[in-house]
């Protein structure tokens, strides 16, 4: 299976529990629809109405990376759209498999900062537990689709020595719960997880990257309301969605239980060729997802990962595009647009990174 994480997202449902015929009233577990993610991207086009399209789809890089999809993400996608903007996150494309000169496997430097034991401390005051490999979603721009999982997170070491270092560093402020994604543990897990870190009093905060809630909004059940509004610390909820289209009136439900129960919503995108790259889609997502609560963090540029070179946009257009998002939106609905460089000291503005020879006005970017 190649470097596929393997999918640990907690433990199923007891067969007993599953009834063999549900009744309609009774909710769908968000385990069993974790289960019936589409995994075959021929059985995705065919959906969509795009069959046709199979020669675009690389067996090589499906075996490197696999698709994987919940079939309520599918249903956001325009059908018979090659270019979705939501099709594009997750079709694995014969694009991966092209070499690009400065594409490389950790594009990030998670390797060189990670400790063993799945706790990633790069910036002061906060640390970052890699707490599982399992995403709902596979999306084929991410950084970590190169992470070796098996080996560094901290379920595969039982949280003991997570814990330990996270317990003993009392510069340690904010524990930062991502992945993978956390919210694959089961919410027994998370709640052990919790329980454990309860009484070290130097953990002010607590934070939860996830895409959960925008791929699969069924997650946020009412078992995860009661541990999150248990929790003895405040907390962040930095969801990641990246186009508008992915906000659906399931979404906004998932996103207003969580408002209920006490956490802050942020969001976080990948700027992405083909998907966002334009200043109405990136209005647009700031819109819809302030209208559902949420408010925009980052917008990230993209980690130069092999394989994902065909999403990535220039930091000149980025800049552009960014610019003239701030013309156009108030400063609170304009996400940050950062990139990160291995060694800083946090997520770096992308003005203060690129050389000075840009120039804002200066449309003449290349595509
Ligand atoms: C991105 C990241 C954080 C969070 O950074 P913020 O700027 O606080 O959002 C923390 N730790 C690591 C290792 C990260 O990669
Ligand atoms: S972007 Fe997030 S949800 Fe998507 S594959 Fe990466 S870690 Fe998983």
């Amino acid at each position: 299976m190649g470097t596929e994480p393997a999918i640990r997202c907690g433990p199923l449902p007891k067969p007993d529990m599953i009834p063999a015929n549900p009744s309609p009233t009774q909710p769908v577990r968000w385990q069993a629809l974790w289960r019936d993610a589409i995994r075959e991207p021929q059985a995705l086009l065919d959906q969509l109405g795009l069959g046709h399209l199979s020669h675009r789809v690389s067996a090589e890089a499906t075996a490197q990376f696999a698709l994987r999809v919940p079939q309520g993400f599918v249903a956001r996608m325009r059908h018979g759209d090659p270019d979705d903007p939501l099709l594009r996150q997750v079709l694995p494309l014969v694009e991966e498999t092209f070499s690009v000169p400065g594409f490389a496997l950790d594009a990030v430097g998670d390797l060189p900062s990670s400790a063993a034991n799945g706790v990633l401390h790069k910036y002061r005051g906060r640390a970052l537990l890699v707490a599982t490999g399992s995403c709902a979603v596979h999306c084929r721009y991410c950084f970590r689709r190169h992470f070796p999982y098996a080996e560094q997170t901290a379920a595969a070491n039982d949280w003991e020595s997570a814990l330990a270092a996270l317990t003993a560093d009392t510069s340690i402020h904010e524990v930062l719960l991502s992945g993978g994604d956390p919210l694959s543990l089961s919410t027994e897990k998370l709640a052990q997880l919790t329980d454990r870190l309860r009484g070290v009093p130097h953990i002010r905060r607590l934070r939860i990257h996830t895409r959960l809630p925008i791929v699969l909004p069924e997650r946020v059940d009412d078992e995860l309301l009661t541990w999150l509004t248990r929790l003895p610390w405040p907390c962040a909820m930095v969801v990641h969605a990246n186009h508008a289209n992915e906000l659906d009136e399931n979404v906004f439900s998932a996103f207003a239980r969580l408002h209920r129960s006490g956490v802050n919503l942020l969001n976080q995108s990948v700027l992405l060729k083909g998907v966002n790259d334009s200043v109405p889609a990136l209005a647009d997502l700031s819109e819809r997802l302030f209208s559902g609560g949420v408010l925009p963090y980052y917008l990230h540029q993209l980690d130069r990962v092999s394989g994902a070179a065909h999403f990535e946009v220039s930091d000149t257009q980025a800049l552009a595009l960014h610019e003239q998002l701030c013309a156009q939106l108030p400063g609170y609905l304009v996400p940050r647009l950062v990139r990160e460089v291995a060694g800083a000291a946090a997520k770096l503005p992308l003005a203060s990174v690129t050389p000075a020879t840009h120039h804002v006005s200066d449309s003449r970017y290349s595509m």
